[in-house]
């Protein structure tokens, strides 16, 4: 079934959680972007296209600078992400680059989103990146984002712009293949969810827990993008980013995943 829904769709947001790009030691998996930029020319070159969100700026800030790493305050948050934006992209363009690819970057807020006028610019120049073969890299900006208009998370940011772009299909990558009755990592006899059909059916028949690692979602995030998503007729699959050519896996039905399927 997810390979088949991947078959069909031409329009993909990808989302990739900062658990997926950071290593253990909080450095880049430089390892993982070149492999996924490869992914990505392979399945564009069957004339598919791509929209990527990327997490991972505070991350990088973090291993970039080495220190702050245990600063709450949002300045230093802001500022972390602010010097990481560029490490991040500099391995996603590098990454590209060698896949034969070229990156544009966006980066967004709520606010944006809000304001039709933005809305149509940033439509427009997605549009037009991709229509050109450059793909699309998008962060919420957060060196600019105070509460008031912050997403607040990358699950919830590739959502809008799956909707934004009008696209076929959006994948999040995570630190895990998928949703369960309740959390894996504590009771060995969780349940995996391989289809979802009833987001409210599936809420009532799951324990969510809270986030760990570097990511700021955790499952709760991930099913309002569902909600999101699904409500436009975009199905929505979650699957495990440290997979083996984790995308690949997913299109040659090798890996599992949950797949939220889109309401008419
Ligand atoms: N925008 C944040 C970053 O790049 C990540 C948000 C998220 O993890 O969802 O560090």
């Amino acid at each position: 079934m997810i390979s088949k829904v991947i078959g069909e769709s031409r329009k993909i947001v990808i989302k990739i959680g900062s658990n997926t790009l950071a290593q253990e030691d909080g450095t880049m998996n430089r390892s993982f972007m070149d492999s996924f930029a490869r992914q990505c020319a392979a399945l564009a070159r069957e004339g598919k296209q791509i929209v990527l969100v990327s997490s991972g700026a505070q991350v990088a800030g973090v291993s970039t600078l080495d220190r702050w790493a245990r600063k709450k305050d949002i300045h230093y948050r802001q500022a972390l992400c602010a010097i990481g934006q560029v490490e991040l992209m500099q391995n996603w363009r590098e990454a590209f680059a060698a896949a034969g690819l070229h990156i544009g970057q966006l980066l967004l807020t709520r606010e944006d989103f809000n304001d039709d006028q933005r809305t149509l610019n940033m439509r427009n120049t997605i549009f037009t990146l991709v229509d050109e073969g450059v793909v699309p890299i998008i962060n919420e900006n957060d060196s600019v984002s105070y509460e008031e208009i912050r997403i607040g998370d990358n699950d919830n940011l590739s959502a809008l712009t799956a909707i934004l772009w009008s696209a076929d299909l959006l994948i999040l990558f995570s630190d895990i293949d998928g949703v369960y009755d309740k959390n894996p990592k504590e009771y060995p006899d969780a349940r995996h969810v391989a289809e979802v059909g009833d987001l409210s059916v599936l809420r009532s028949g799951i324990v969510i827990g809270a986030t760990n690692g570097f990511g700021t979602g955790g499952i709760a995030t991930k099913l309002e993008a569902a909600e999101k998503v699904t409500a436009y007729g975009i199905p929505m699959l979650l699957a495990n980013g440290s997979v083996p050519e984790c995308l690949t896996a997913l299109a040659d039905g090798r890996s599992r995943g949950t797949l939220f399927l889109a309401r008419e």
